[in-house]
């Protein structure tokens, strides 16, 4: 493997499991099955993690906590389901409080069946979830040496709304940390705002492959075509994505009297980026986060 030259690390989390499966978890960890001899280190950090292992059903209790550690999870990751109740819920589907299966909230790259699974299937299950990284990176290596040219700009359908806000969320959390204002991460839309937002405004995708890399609001406001909400995959940032959603927004509205950007926030090299695509702000207030206007003349 050529991205796994370091240890993976393990973040394991229960869920709302029964602890039978959390109780062979551990046992992988004893001098028994010693896990470790492997290199693969379990830690209490999501930041630090690469494997995300959860027992047990997604509950109510529990929908946020579980999607929050995911999400502070570096890129590459892999999610394990150990165990029945994680796969689908086993016999606490039907529970008033039960979401289901871990895939319910989070995409799941393997399962490891048995109630309770064993630790050999666990240990397969991390080497399995170990490929799955490798796979995920060598991806991301094939799409970044592809662009700008295989980038494929057009309008978003409704079957990408999850990702469409996916990639609004991350956007949202990169300027809460930014600002240090965590309100902005709760008024990211759900798939569902989206949908209801695609009734009105058009989203563009940029994409290759299929796989969406960015997304952007546009829209005609009094005879200017004005895009926001300009949202780029972070793997693939300064590699042409921005720069063809913005050409996409100007194909999407030819007779616009001008061509507006708005954004939350610019830094300098952000502004630098837009300046070569001939936008240049015109407008920018003292609010924090401080929007910024930017406009290119026809
Ligand atoms: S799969 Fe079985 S052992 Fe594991 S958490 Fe569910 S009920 Fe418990």
């Amino acid at each position: 493997m050529s991205f796994l030259k370091r240890s993976p690390w393990v973040l394991h989390y229960d869920a709302s499991s029964c602890n039978g499966c959390d109780i062979e978890v551990l046992a992988c960890l004893t001098p028994l099955y010693d896990l470790e001899r492997f290199g693969i280190l379990n830690t209490g950090n999501p930041k630090h993690a690469d494997l995300l292992l959860i027992t047990g059903g997604v509950n109510e209790q529990n929908r946020d906590v579980v999607r929050t550690i995911y999400e502070q999870m570096p890129w590459p990751k892999a999610v394990v389901a150990v165990g029945v109740c994680a796969a689908c819920g086993n016999f606490f589907r039907f529970s008033y409080n039960l979401s289901g299966g871990v895939h319910e909230l989070l995409p799941v790259d393997v399962y490891v069946p048995g109630c309770a699974a064993r630790p050999e299937a666990i240990i397969d299950g991390v080497s399995r979830a170990l490929e799955v990284l490798e796979e995920k990176y060598q991806t991301r290596r094939r799409i970044a040496a592809r662009l700008p040219e295989a980038l494929e700009v057009g309008r978003a359908d409704r079957e990408d709304a999850e990702r469409i806000a996916e990639l609004e969320l991350h956007e949202n959390r990169y300027e809460a940390e930014i600002y240090g204002d965590y309100g902005l991460v709760a008024a990211a839309l759900s798939p569902d705002g989206i949908l209801e937002r695609m009734d009105d405004t058009v989203f563009l995708k940029a994409a290759v492959d299929g796989v969406i890399l960015g997304t952007g609001r546009v829209e005609m406001r009094e005879g200017e075509c004005v895009a926001s909400r300009l949202s780029v995959d972070s793997r693939f940032r300064h590699r042409g994505v921005q720069a063809g959603l913005l050409a996409g927004a100007e194909r999407a509205f030819p007779d616009a009297r001008c061509y507006v950007v708005e954004l939350r926030h610019a830094g300098r090299n952000a502004l630098r980026d837009f300046r070569k695509h001939d936008y240049v702000p015109v407008q920018a207030s003292e609010a924090v986060p401080q929007p910024v206007r930017l406009e290119k003349k026809r």
